[in-house]
C-alpha cells in the first residue's frame, strides 16, 4: 500500500509485545488478578523504599532539560564491577568493556549493523529460541540460517548441522551467531558440547551469547572472554533486576567491539532516570537478588509435580520459567489449553509446539498449577492426575 516501503518490511508481521500493565485482561476475567506468566518477568516489583529513593532523585538531581550523561561512566563503571564479582572473576572487567543499550535488544540491532548490513553476512539461530534475533535481522534486511536442536538431548543444538550452514553459507556468509544461555523458550543452558563448538568458531564469526536469565542460571561465559574477542556476552535488568519497565540492556566485550558499538548507539540512547534506576538497582542488588533462591525453589517444585504427569512432556530449566509440551504432540490441544489457562486469568506463552511459563509469586505458581492439572483432567480423562 505504502509505495516507499521496502517489499521485505512490507511482508514482515511485527513483533507481538506483551499487552502491558493490566490492558490486556480479557473481558470475562475483568475482576479476577490476572497472572502475567507470558513474558518473563520478575513478579516483584521495585521495593517501595527505593522507589521513594528514585523518585527523591528525580525530584533533586535529575535536571529534566539536560540531555541524559551520554558517557554512561557512573553505570558502566557499576556494571563492571558487577559482571566481576558476580562470576568471581580473578582478572577484573574494565569499564572499557561494556556498552549500555535501551534493552539488551538495541544493542544486538547494534551488533547486526556492525557486521551483517548491506549484504555483509548473514546470521545463524538455531531454533526455536528468541525471536528478536531474526526479527532484527530481518528488518535490517539480514538473511537468517536457522538450524534445529534435538527435544531428545534437552534442546542441545544440532552442531553437525550448525557447522555445515556455516561452511556452505555463501552469499553471504554467516557472520554472526547468536546463543541464548539458557536458551528460551527452553530453559536449557549451554552444553559442554556447545560450548566447545562456539569456542572453535574462528575469529571472523561474531559470537553473541546471550545471557538475559544469568542471575537464575548463576553460570556465565565472561570468564573466557579474554580468551575470545570474538564473543559478545548480553545482559538485561528486565528480569532478575526487575527494571523490566526501564529498558535497560549492556554487553560484555573486548574493548575494540565495544568502540565500535559506540560508533553506532545513537546519542543519548539512555535517559537519565533509566541510569539512576539501574544505578540504584546495583547500589541495592543484594536486596533485589534475595528473591532468587525462592523463585528457584518454586520452579523446581513445579517442574517435579508437572513432571509425573503422563499427559505431559517436561525439560529441566536453568532459568525463570518453565517449557512443556504435550506427549500426544497435539497441537490443537494445547492450543485449547493455552487459551483455556488464558480464560482463567494465567498467561502464557504458546511457542514451538509447547507451552512457556513464567515462575510468578507463590500464589500465582500455586494458581498455575492447579489451573493445568483441570484443564489437563479435562483433555485427558484417561490419564491419572498428579
Ligand atoms: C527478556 C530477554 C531479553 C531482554 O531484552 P531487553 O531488551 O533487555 O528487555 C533478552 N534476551 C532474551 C532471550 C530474553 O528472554
Amino acid at each position: 500500500m505504502l509505495g516507499f516501503i521496502r517489499s521485505d518490511i512490507a511482508n514482515l508481521s511485527a513483533y507481538q509485545p506483551h499487552p502491558g500493565g493490566v490492558s490486556g485482561k480479557p473481558a470475562e476475567i475483568e475482576s479476577l488478578p490476572l497472572d502475567r506468566l507470558d513474558t518473563n518477568e520478575s513478579p516483584f516489583d521495585l521495593p517501595d523504599e527505593l522507589k521513594e529513593k528514585l523518585a527523591w532523585s528525580y525530584k533533586e538531581q535529575i535536571e529534566a532539560n539536560r540531555y541524559p550523561d551520554g558517557s554512561y561512566a557512573a553505570l558502566k563503571t557499576a556494571i563492571a564491577q558487577y559482571v566481576t564479582e558476580s562470576a568471581n572473576l580473578l582478572a577484573a572487567i574494565a569499564p572499557e568493556q561494556i556498552s549500555v543499550g535501551n534493552g539488551s535488544d538495541e544493542l544486538m540491532r547494534s551488533l547486526l549493523i556492525a557486521t551483517c548490513l548491506g549484504g555483509a553476512g548473514s546470521v545463524l539461530v538455531a531454533n526455536p529460541t528468541f525471536s528478536m534475533y531474526a526479527i532484527l535481522a530481518q528488518t535490517l534486511g539480514i538473511p537468517v540460517v536457522t538450524v534445529e536442536r534435538s527435544p531428545q538431548a534437552d534442546f542441545q543444538i544440532n552442531l553437525e548441522q550448525a557447522q555445515a550452514a556455516i561452511a556452505q553459507t555463501q552469499t553471504p556468509p554467516i557472520r554472526v551467531v547468536f546463543v541464548v544461555h539458557p536458551n528460551s523458550p527452553t530453559a536449557n543452558a549451554l552444553t559442554p558440547a556447545e560450548l566447545d563448538w562456539l569456542r572453535s568458531l574462528p575469529e571472523h564469526i561474531l559470537v553473541v551469547i546471550d545471557e538475559a536469565y544469568f542471575e537464575f542460571s548463576q553460570t556465565s561465559t565472561v570468564g573466557e572472554l579474554a580468551q575470545h574477542p570474538n564473543w559478545v556476552i548480553t545482559r538485561t535488568f528486565s528480569k532478575a533486576f526487575r527494571l523490566a519497565a526501564h529498558r535497560l540492556g549492556y554487553c560484555v566485550a573486548h574493548p575494540e567491539a565495544i568502540a565500535v558499538l559506540e560508533k553506532i548507539r545513537l546519542p543519548y540512547n539512555l535517559p537519565t532516570f533509566s541510569q539512576s534506576a539501574a544505578l540504584l538497582a546495583l547500589t541495592h542488588r543484594q536486596q533485589l537478588l534475595a528473591s532468587i533462591p525462592q523463585l528457584i525453589s518454586e520452579r523446581d517444585k513445579l517442574l517435579t509435580t508437572l513432571a509425573q504427569h503422563p499427559a505431559l512432556q517436561v525439560w529441566p530449566s536453568a532459568a525463570n520459567f518453565i517449557y512443556l509440551r504435550l506427549q500426544t504432540a497435539d497441537g490443537e490441544a494445547l492450543t485449547q489449553i493455552h487459551q483455556k489457562l488464558k480464560a482463567q486469568g494465567t498467561l502464557g506463552r504458546q511457542i514451538a509446539g509447547g507451552l512457556r511459563i513464567t515462575i510468578g509469586s507463590t500464589d500465582e505458581n500455586a494458581r498455575t498449577l492447579n489451573r493445568l492439572e483441570a484443564i489437563l483432567a479435562e483433555h485427558f480423562p484417561s490419564a491419572s492426575g498428579v
